[in-house]
Parts: structure tokens; C-alpha cells; sequence
């Protein structure tokens, strides 16, 4: 699958988002190695600090039907410049595929992609 189908993929599920606190509307999109696509956006709560990502909420929907093995994860965001995954979701998404490609989009579908241990070097392993 091309990148760039996959970061439209993310900006549609960015719709979804449920960010009435920061504004900031997140959607992912995770390639699994089958080619099936599992979608997430950013879940906030007024007790800020249980909001979810949309890489997060990806992955588990992922895996709550049994996909495991990742390829390729794209994220976008509605604002100007590159929208990168926090540090939390970088060792979420490190535990399924080091290698895996992630694609970090602007609002317009512009984006550029780098490997995850590239972005998590030196990453929590058991
Ligand atoms: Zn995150």
C-alpha cells in the first residue's frame, strides 16, 4: 500500500476525533501485514490525563481482532507541520515491529516517513 493511501486513510478517521479540550483532531491509520487497515483518532477527557491517542486507539483495535503484525502506521493531524506520535505511543507501536514505517502527515496530506526505531532509539525492552 502506498503511503499516501494511508495517510488519507488517516485523515478521514481524523473526522472522528474527540478533542473538544486541545482543538487538536488526531487520526491514525495502522497497516497490518495481511493488508488489513484498523483506524483510531485521539480521545479526550476532562481529566486530561486519560486522553488516548489515535496511534493507541489504532492498535487496539488492531489487536482486539486479532492482528498483531504491523507494517506500517500513518498519522495526521489538522495542523501545519508533521504530526509525530508522543513517546508513549512510539513504545506501544515499538513492541509489535522495531521496523515498522511510520508516516507523519500535516492537515493537507503532506508527510514524510521514518523508520520507528529510528524515532525510538534505544527503546524499553525487556
Ligand atoms: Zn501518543
Amino acid at each position: 500500500m502506498q503511503a499516501i493511501e494511508l495517510v488519507n486513510m488517516a485523515l478521514a478517521a481524523r473526522e472522528n476525533a474527540y478533542a473538544p479540550y486541545s482543538g487538536i483532531s488526531v487520526g491514525a491509520a495502522l497497516l497490518t501485514r495481511e493488508g488489513r487497515v484498523f483506524t483510531g483518532v485521539n480521545v479526550e477527557n476532562v481529566s486530561y490525563a486519560l486522553t488516548v491517542c489515535a496511534e493507541r486507539v489504532a492498535v487496539v483495535n488492531a489487536v482486539s481482532a486479532g492482528c498483531r503484525r504491523f507494517d506500517a502506521l500513518a498519522v495526521a493531524w489538522n495542523k501545519q507541520g508533521f504530526c509525530r506520535p508522543c513517546g508513549a505511543c512510539r513504545q506501544v507501536l515499538y513492541e509489535f515491529n522495531p521496523e515498522m514505517r511510520i508516516i507523519m502527515a500535516d492537515y493537507g496530506g503532506e508527510y514524510e516517513e521514518q523508520q520507528l526505531k529510528t524515532l525510538l532509539p534505544n527503546s524499553f525492552e525487556k
